[in-house]
C-alpha cells in the first residue's frame, strides 16, 4: 500500500483535482484506491461524486476515533475507488483533537488497520500547515506537491519543504518528496514555459514528466460529482491525468524493484 499526500498549504493550486483525478485514473488502471478527504471543505468528496450533506460518518469520527474507517468509508459511484469523506464537521476537529494522545498519528493508525486492502491511499490536505495536514503527512510515505506554473510559484515552498523535512525527522521517517507536478500549465505562456524550465533546473527528477494543462473541462468535472477523466475522457486534461496515473504506477514499480 503506497500512501500518498497531495498537499501545499496554497489554496487553489489543484491540490483536490489533482487527488480526484489521480484516484479515479489509478482506478481506471485497475489500482485498489482510496481518496482520503482531510479538508473540511468537502471538495474532493463532492468531486468524487459523495454527497458531503448527507454524511452519518465521515473522516471526522474516524481522526476521533468515534467510527472506523471501514464504517465511514463510501464507494465513489462513477469511479471505482473508495472515498473517506470529509465536510465541515472536520473543522472543529483541530481543537478536540488537542488533548488526545498522538494526535497527529490518528490517520496512521486508521489506515493501518486496512493495509492490505488498497495499492495506493491518496490524503487530499487543506490549504494550511495544520494538525490536519500533519495527520496525512505522518501517515504517508511521500508528498506529491501540485504547482501552478506562475511568478509567485516557488514562494512559499520552502515553507512547505521545511515542513516535510521536520515531519521526516522527528515524526515520519518513511516521508519524502515524491515529486512536483506542474498543474494549470499554459504552453502558450512564456512566463508558464519559463517557471517549468527553473523547476526543472532546481528540482532534477523530482518533476513529474507529465504537465496538466488547464483545461476548462476539469474544471467543470466537479459540479456533475463526477471526476474529470471520467467526465470527459478525451479532454486534454483527463488525458494529462491519465498519464500522470501511468507515471505513479510506474514510479512504484521501480521502487519496489529495489
Ligand atoms: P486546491 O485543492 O489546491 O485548493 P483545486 O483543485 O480545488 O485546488 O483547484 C482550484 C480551482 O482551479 C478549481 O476551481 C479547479 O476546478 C480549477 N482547476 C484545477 N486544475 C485545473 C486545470 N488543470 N485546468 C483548469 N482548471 C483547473
Ligand atoms: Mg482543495
Amino acid at each position: 500500500m503506497h500512501i500518498f499526500a497531495i498537499a501545499n498549504q496554497k489554496g487553489g493550486v489543484g491540490k483536490t483535482t489533482t487527488a480526484v483525478n489521480l484516484a479515479a485514473a489509478l482506478a481506471a488502471n485497475g489500482q485498489r484506491t482510496l481518496l482520503v478527504d482531510l479538508d473540511p471543505q468537502g471538495n474532493a468528496t463532492m468531486g468524487a461524486g459523495v454527497d458531503k450533506r448527507s454524511l452519518a460518518r465521515s473522516v471526522y469520527h474516524v481522526l476521533l476515533e468515534l467510527a472506523t474507517l471501514a464504517d465511514a468509508r463510501a464507494t465513489s459511484p462513477s469511479g471505482k475507488f473508495d472515498v473517506l469523506p470529509a465536510n465541515r464537521d472536520l473543522a472543529g476537529a483541530e481543537v478536540e483533537m488537542v488533548d488526545l494522545d498522538r494526535r497527529d498519528m490518528r490517520l496512521k493508525a486508521a489506515l493501518a488497520a486496512h493495509s492490505g486492502e488498497y495499492d495506493f491511499v491518496l490524503i487530499d490536505c487543506p490549504p494550511s500547515l495544520s494538525m490536519l495536514t500533519l495527520n496525512g503527512l505522518c501517515a504517508a510515505h511521500g508528498v506529491i506537491i501540485p504547482m501552478q506554473c506562475e511568478y509567485y510559484a516557488l514562494e512559499g515552498l520552502s515553507d512547505l519543504v521545511n515542513t516535510i523535512k521536520k515531519v521526516h525527522a522527528n515524526l515520519n521517517r518513511d516521508l519524502k518528496i515524491i515529486g512536483l507536478l506542474r498543474v494549470m500549465f499554459d504552453p502558450r505562456s512564456t512566463l508558464s514555459r519559463q517557471v517549468s524550465d527553473q523547476l526543472e533546473q532546481h528540482f532534477g527528477d523530482k518533476v513529474f514528466k507529465t504537465l496538466v494543462p488547464r483545461n476548462v473541462r476539469l474544471a467543470e468535472a466537479p459540479s456533475y460529482g463526477v471526476p474529470g477523466v471520467l467526465f470527459d475522457k478525451n479532454a486534454k486534461g483527463a488525458q494529462a491525468y491519465l498519464a500522470f496515473a501511468v507515471e505513479m504506477v510506474q514510479r512504484v514499480k521501480e521502487w519496489e524493484k529495489l
